[in-house]
């Protein structure tokens, strides 16, 4: 296909490749999670299906249970950072949806005084992103 009229890149598949850096926080044969690059807040984490689609509405039934697993099991490792967290999907550019790849947020909360409002982001260090790596696999296996 000449490069123009390639589809663009997807930096969730470039991710999930591993030809684009992240934090992993966890993966499956179906599913990959990472550190948010512009987190939130300590923790904030993205849940993606290693297959793309764009759309919650593109997965096919059969991969629902697999992907709510790992939902699941990342709501379990955040709350060692916190109890209070929002699992968020942005569907839609009108909604904010920025990355066309299908991604829950997992945002851990810590007392915000509006937790709607967007803080400042700053973009996570190597340090910081080790230090919440290790906070949230404390005690775990993997
Ligand atoms: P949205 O599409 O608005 O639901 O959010 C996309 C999220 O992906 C934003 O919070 C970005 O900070 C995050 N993001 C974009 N590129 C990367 C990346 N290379 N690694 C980690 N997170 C990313
Ligand atoms: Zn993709």
């Amino acid at each position: 296909m000449a490069a123009d009229t390639a589809a663009p890149a997807c930096i969730f598949c470039e991710i999930i490749a591993g030809r684009a850096p992240a934090y992993r926080v966890y993966e499956d044969d179906a599913t990959v999670a990472f550190l948010d690059i512009f987190p939130f807040t300590r923790g904030h984490l993205l849940v993606v299906p290693r297959r793309h689609v764009d759309r919650i509405t593109d997965l096919d039934p059969s991969e629902y249970p697999g992907f709510l697993a790992t939902v699941a099991e990342m709501c379990r490792r955040v709350d060692r950072l916190s109890r209070h967290y929002n699992v968020a999907l942005n569907q839609g550019a009108l909604a904010g949806q920025i990355v066309f790849h299908l991604h829950l947020h997992l945002i851990p909360r810590y007392g915000e005084t509006n937790p709607f409002l967007a803080p400042h982001r700053e973009r996570l260090t190597d340090m910081e992103a080790a230090a919440v790596l290790r906070d949230l696999h404390a005690g775990s296996a993997g």
